[in-house]
């Protein structure tokens, strides 16, 4: 039997097969590229590439793909075979260093926010030789960014990996600054741990809602949800078992660290957690990772559902993006250390995460909005969309004495100094207690959990990257000329948790009353994904991203028409699937159990037998069926309305006041009706069954 440790990684063009496949020559100056982001020579680039094809070809590979991720978050690829005609009735298998390393493709179908004109409808790949080329489907995958004919980034990994860069810069010059010489590189690591619903592909099939829109648009509550807290960390049902040893095994061989599968909080709910991988790798992990949840539930007769919020009343679907810095020399910078120097290192770096999920709180918010995550955070049933830090009690009594010069805890006899003191041991255990806190420390991470489940995690990563960078240079430009580093850290340090502590709740962030305290505080709140998206183009925002080139201003101006443009069009798409099932489903079936209803109360009648069920059930239905086809027309009506309005912003912003609105009361009076309707005449299955329906 083969073993994991014999298939994993086996699709993966990784470092091990360059090593043995590749010339020692080209093989470091491949590593050249890869660690320090050197030019790749075309005549180097033609060895790879044709080590890469026999690679694949041996492996049973026949196409090549340039693997990458659109503004739509989704991965593209287009497939074109190794043949090339050698005579009239030969072929030969080819790949060249410049097909390797760049592609053309005719781009004119991705959304590019008016970045690219359409007669320069051409769009570049360029290989990304940080993320192992694989094989997926018979084709030879290589990740890569993509970008337009003036070099304008088109895609999510293009300003991921800038941020990287920026980020690894930043943090060097300050670890200089601490004497850490030896360090040359620091990467941002991340773990997502991803959620995700499995429902039954032949119910599925029944929800033109779920087909079309991957949420229900309508649904009774069921007389059972996940109050029992029953599904959580349950036993896993045999065919969903089936499904998760399928997704490890293809994960595994695409070497994807997939490590932890369980049971949700919601019934059918689940979640995988890989573990952590430099950011860029993550994130094409993460794209392939839930590919393959899609592709192998259905094998499993299941549907794989992404949405942030398939069902109301239950909980929605996220992905915690656990986060982290890391150096080349190994060691994890949010690790407070054991000596005076290690802790005040620690604190730095603490500190301005501080400062910038305080300073961007908008943009991390931005980072995450989407239609469907609309319904996670800000929503009637989910917690509010304020960021704040958790830190634990432990740490916050620390940064409290620091900010105060007080003495931490009683057996403390001097003021702590930063760089001076060694700072008392707090607890990991104890870190990560609260499960509502957004942004949270968790021990030697930060845990961001506001990401929806469906998303690329590039966005927020590249926000996040961006924003630590614009602080860390900011605090080297402090330190750099200091007589006295220790002072001048302490002071640096002291003045941020005074500035920023504002950011800073360990309490339930569930709460009501959180919203009004965040308020005072001048915590922003924006509710909704164009109310979020409203900030993007903010001058802070635009100085955040341009001055340390992430994005130039004219990509964020396309970021900003793609994202409200998408957000419209879900809310769009979802209020026709309203619309079609309540006329052609729903209003018919409802209809046809009314007829009954009366029916019979007309016979009883005429029979002199008591009747009232019929009557006032069928009065009841009656009345709702008024009432949900008028709601219906006014949906079209509106729906229509907005859809000719003409700004990105106005537009996506009626969606949500107008359509959304509307949308919401039509499926408050349809579930009442839901609830009063036989189950035999209700045109698709309910909540119930799609909830407990996999054995
Ligand atoms: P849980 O949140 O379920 O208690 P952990 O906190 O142990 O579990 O880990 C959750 C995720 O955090 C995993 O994906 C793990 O790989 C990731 N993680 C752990 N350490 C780091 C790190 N230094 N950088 C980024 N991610 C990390
Ligand atoms: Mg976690």
């Amino acid at each position: 039997m083969r073993t994991v440790t014999d298939f994993f990684g086996s699709m993966v063009f990784n470092d091990q097969v360059m090593k043995e496949r590749l010339p020692k020559e080209v093989y470091d100056s491949l590593q050249n590229t890869i660690q320090n982001g050197k030019h790749l020579d075309l005549s180097v680039a033609n060895i790879v590439a044709n080590a890469m094809k026999d690679w694949a070809i041996e492996k049973g590979a026949t196409h090549y793909t340039h693997w990458f991720q659109p503004m739509t978050g989704i991965t593209a690829e287009k497939h074109d075979s190794f043949i090339s005609p050698k005579s009239n009735s030969t072929v030969i298998m080819e790949f060249s260093g410049k097909e390797l390393v760049k592609g053309e493709s005719d781009a004119s179908s991705f959304p590019s926010g008016g970045l690219r004109a359409t007669f320069e409808a051409r769009g570049y790949t360029a290989w990304d030789p940080t993320s192992y080329a694989f094989i997926k489907d018979g084709a030879l995958c290589i990740p890569t960014a993509f970008c337009s004919y003036g070099g304008e980034a088109l895609d999510k990994k293009t300003p991921l990996l800038r941020s990287m860069e920026v980020l690894n810069k930043a943090a060097v010059k300050i670890l200089h600054l601490f004497g850490n010489e030896d360090v040359t590189s620091v990467k941002a690591t991340v773990g997502p741990e991803q959620e995700y619903f499995l429902v039954d592909k032949e119910m599925y099939n029944k929800r033109p809602d779920l087909v079309y829109t991957g949420r229900t648009l309508f649904g009774a509550k069921p007389p059972k949800g996940q109050e029992l807290d029953d599904h959580y960390f349950g036993t896993i049902k045999p065919q969903i078992k089936s499904f998760m040893k399928d997704l490890d095994y293809e994960l595994w061989s695409l070497g994807v660290f997939a490590k932890t599968e369980h049971n949700e909080a919601a019934p059918s709910q689940h979640e995988l957690a890989p573990v952590f991988t430099t950011t860029n790798l993550a994130t094409d992990h993460n794209q392939l990772t839930m590919e393959l949840m899609q592709k192998l539930a259905k094998k499993h007769g299941l549907v794989c559902l992404l949405h942030e919020k398939p069902f109301d009343g239950v909980n929605g679907s996220g992905k915690h993006n656990n986060w982290s810095l890391s150096t080349n020399t190994g060691m994890n910078l949010f690790e407070p250390g054991e000596t005076p120097s290690e802790n005040a290192q620690f604190l730095l770096f603490l500190c301005a995460v501080i400062k910038a999920v305080d300073r961007y709180q908008d943009a991390l918010r931005i980072s995450v909005a989407s239609a469907g995550n609309d319904h996670r955070l800000g929503a009637n049933e989910a917690p509010p969309a304020i960021i704040s830090i958790f830190l634990g009690e432990e740490l916050t009594e620390i940064l409290n004495a620091i900010e105060n010069d007080e003495k931490v805890g009683s057996k403390e006899k001097e003021q702590m100094r930063v760089g001076v003191h060694i700072l008392p041991k707090f607890p990991k255990d104890t870190s990560d207690r609260n499960r509502t806190s957004p942004f949270a420390f968790t021990g030697n991470k930060f845990e961001f959990r506001m990401l929806g489940s469906g998303a690329s995690i590039a966005d927020t990563n590249t926000a996040l990257n961006t924003a630590v960078t614009q602080i860390l240079n900011e605090f080297y430009e402090a330190l750099v000329d200091a007589k006295d580093f220790n002072k001048a850290l302490h002071d640096l340090i002291r003045k941020t948790i005074k500035d920023h502590k504002r950011i800073f709740f360990n309490g339930n962030g569930y709460d009501d009353a959180w919203i009004k305290e965040a308020e005072e505080r001048g915590l922003s709140n924006l509710k909704s994904t164009p109310e979020a998206l409203s900030h993007l183009l903010d001058e802070k925002n635009i100085e955040l991203y341009t001055k340390n080139k992430v994005f130039s201003e004219k990509e964020l101006r396309s970021r900003y028409e793609i994202l409200l443009g998408s957000y419209s069009k879900v809310i769009n798409i979802e209020a026709l699937t309203m619309i079609d099932m309540a006329k052609k489903l729903i209003i018919p079936a409802v209809s046809k159990y009314t007829k009954d209803l009366l029916k019979t109360e007309k016979i009883k009648n005429e029979l002199g037998v008591v009747t009232c069920y019929e009557k006032e059930i069928g009065n009841k239905l009656s009345e709702l069926l008024c009432e949900a086809y008028k709601l219906t027309l006014e949906l079209e009506e509106k729906r229509a309305e907005v859809h000719k309005l003409k700004g990105a912003y106005e537009k996506a912003s009626a969606y949500e006041s107008v359509v959304l609105e509307t949308m919401n009361r039509l499926r408050a009076v349809v579930d009442e009706a839901e609830s009063l309707t036989a189950r035999e005449y209700w045109p698709m299955p309910d909540y119930g069954e799609l909830l407990f329906g996999v054995r």
